[in-house]
């Protein structure tokens, strides 16, 4: 995997549109929501376009031709809470998907993931994995969740997240340099509590509108 495979941009002008609507303060939850969901599926895109497909026959109401279908089932894995906030969207366009669940919280004083659920579907190790979460701040949580969905038996995962920092892509792929990130940008630094910045704060309380 080259380097420019291994962290993908999505550089589309309704991306850096939707990105700026979720960075401003004083974007309500209602008008969050909607964002983050319309703008995982420009990174759910990204993320499927070298996807292999099988070929079908197919009728028309005019005559038969040549169709094709997606050669693996899709499995969609939310990190908890933030996560559930791509979900959605992407559901929309991928209805037949199988959805996991990884409950990982950040231990305030340590930043170290602590995961406290895990389910996931059968089918992982012959499907195309998205692992989804808003932040890639200190990579802590999306490496946690890497390993268990390889425990679990996934070979074939990315990792879809709105904003990422360059230490915690580098702590990524440290771990797990076999997982491509698809992004919408790489926001250049991290605070002292681990926050993004600018970044666009904590994704999960602007998302369910509890901050
Ligand atoms: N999680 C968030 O929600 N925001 C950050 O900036 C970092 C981690």
């Amino acid at each position: 995997m080259s380097a420019t495979d291994k962290v993908r941009v999505t550089n589309h002008p309704l991306v850096a549109v939707g990105l700026s609507v979720l960075r401003a303060k004083q974007t309500t939850p209602e008008i969050f929501r909607r964002y983050l969901q319309e703008l995982s599926v420009f990174l759910f895109v990204e993320a499927s376009r070298s996807w292999e497909t099988k070929a079908v026959d197919i009728e028309t109401p005019l005559a038969s031709c040549a169709g094709v279908v997606l050669a693996k089932p899709i499995v969609l894995v939310p990190i908890l809470r933030a996560g559930l906030g791509m979900l959605d969207g992407i559901q929309r366009v991928a209805p037949d998907a199988a959805i996991g669940h990884i409950g990982i919280y950040r231990d305030a004083e340590t930043l170290r993931p602590v995961s406290y659920f895990e389910r996931v579907p059968v089918n992982v190790a012959a499907a195309e994995v998205l692992l989804l979460d808003p932040m890639l701040a200190t990579g802590n949580s999306a490496c946690e969740a890497s390993s268990i969905l390889k425990a679990q038996g996934a070979r074939s995962i990315q990792f879809l997240c709105v904003l990422a920092s360059p230490p915690g892509i580098e702590q990524f792929h440290r771990e797990h340099p076999d997982i491509p990130i698809v992004t919408a940008a790489i926001d250049p630094e991290l605070d002292d509590h681990g926050y993004i910045v600018p970044g666009l704060g904590d994704a999960g309380d602007r998302y369910f509108g509890t901050g």
